[in-house]
């Protein structure tokens, strides 16, 4: 529901009663937007080595390998999201969004970080190197220290990406990917029914170890998956570029629809002789109910059934 005052002076605590529980309710947003201000650093680079976003993902690391807490790596994570509204007070803009949850000391070494970081740049611009002198008094012992320790040891270092391999992270990441190819097959499959309409589906998890956002040949029409009640339903497998490049399957319902091939010749002909050895294969059944299963991998997962009593699993030749 929403309120409907125009000027404060004419709110009403039932309003306000609405607002307060809206606002609480989507509090949980805080970590989207967080997360979308970091990911908007990866476009701001301002001269240095690497674009802010790896400088940040960078540092949290630092600040794990030298042991620190959550608290400290999430704040060492976050420590430069305030560059994504503005760079001079970046470091204010920071704090404050970690403030309500992190403890005070954590606070403060985000809000010192670049009059710390001085020490090793102030003077190539005519600044105080020792500018974190001035927050001396400001600062406990044990600010001063947390304070020191990120911007001296976590927050320097400049090194190549495998540096930041963590057995930790690695292991979990093969875990992944064992994972994704155990789960993840293509699984395809194509249709005649008595009415004589052809169907075909497709879906996959992708190649494994893809790019994020990689399309692949599945989903594209034409290319892995294909039907049409004219010539044939094809749905395929394999490295997807390949099958799109080719359009895969709509080519074998072109050499069959306007070179008068069988589904077998036409698709025999696009998977052995337009696609390389290894890349994949399809499966396909024609408006006259022939069955094509053809492939030039090793093997292809496949089965096929019909009214006339075939009934086969197979996966090697
Ligand atoms: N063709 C799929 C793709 O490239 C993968 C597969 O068939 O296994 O996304």
């Amino acid at each position: 529901m929403a309120t409907t005052f125009t000027r404060m002076d004419e709110s009403t605590a039932e309003q306000w009663g609405v607002i307060g529980t809206e606002s609480f309710k989507n509090q949980s947003r805080v970590a989207d937007r967080v997360l979308g201000m970091l990911e908007s650093l990866s476009d701001i680079v301002d001269g240095f080595a690497t674009d802010q976003l790896t400088h940040c993902l960078q540092t949290a690391t630092l600040a794990e390998r030298a042991g620190a807490d959550e608290e400290v790596v999430v704040a060492a994570l976050c420590h430069d999201i305030g560059k994504a509204v503005s760079v001079p007070n970046h470091p204010r803009i920071a704090a404050e969004i970690l403030r309500p949850y992190v403890r005070d000391e954590v606070y403060k070494m985000i809000l010192v970080h670049q009059d710390f970081q001085g020490r090793h740049y102030y003077a190539h611009f005519g600044g105080d190197p020792d500018a974190r002198e001035k927050h001396r008094d400001e600062l406990t012992s044990d600010e001063w220290t947390l304070a020191e320790k990120f911007a001296d040891e976590m927050k320097v270092e400049r090194v190549p990406n495998s540096y930041f391999d963590t057995p930790k992270r690695r292991e979990q990441w093969q875990e992944a990917i064992k994972k994704e190819q155990k789960d993840k097959d293509t699984v395809g499959a194509v249709a005649l029914d008595v009415h004589g309409n052809l169907a075909a589906a497709t879906s996959t998890g992708g190649l494994t170890n893809k790019r994020f956002g990689r399309l692949g040949d599945v989903p594209v029409i034409g290319a892995g998956t294909y039907a049409n009640n004219k010539t044939c339903a094809i749905s395929a497998t394999g490295y997807g570029e390949e099958f799109i490049k080719h359009t895969v399957a709509h080519d074998i319902s072109s050499l069959m629809e306007y070179g008068g091939l069988t589904l077998q010749q036409a698709a025999d002909r696009v998977i052995h002789q337009k696609l390389k050895p290894g890349d994949g294969g399809v499966i396909g059944v024609a408006r006259d109910g022939s069955i094509a299963l053809v492939f030039n991998s090793e093997g292809m997962y496949r089965g096929a059934a019909d009214s006339s009593g075939r009934f086969e699993v197979k996966i090697w030749e």
